[in-house]
């Protein structure tokens, strides 16, 4: 059973940001390949069960403001 995490669409639509309880970080995919089953980033926490299942996204649509901000995305880039 692969876990299903919601996957929001970053402002120029290149990647999925969804939220790894895991690592309490979110974890960045590039959107063309993020259909299928992926690969977890869990870099920083390695005992992350995502590291073994991986997980599939649903399209949660555009990334609110704050999840691109928790994400690292700056108001200066977010206004470019
Ligand atoms: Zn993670």
């Amino acid at each position: 059973m692969i876990p299903i995490l919601s996957g929001y669409s970053s402002p120029d639509g290149k990647y999925h940001l969804v939220w790894c309880q895991y690592c309490t970080k979110y974890h960045r995919h590039h959107a063309r390949r993020s259909s299928g089953p992926l690969q977890a980033h869990c870099v920083d926490n390695r005992r992350s069960p995502y590291v073994i299942s991986g997980y599939r996204l649903i399209d949660a649509g555009p990334a609110p403001l704050q999840v691109l901000l928790d994400a690292g995305y700056t108001t200066g880039s977010l206004a470019a």
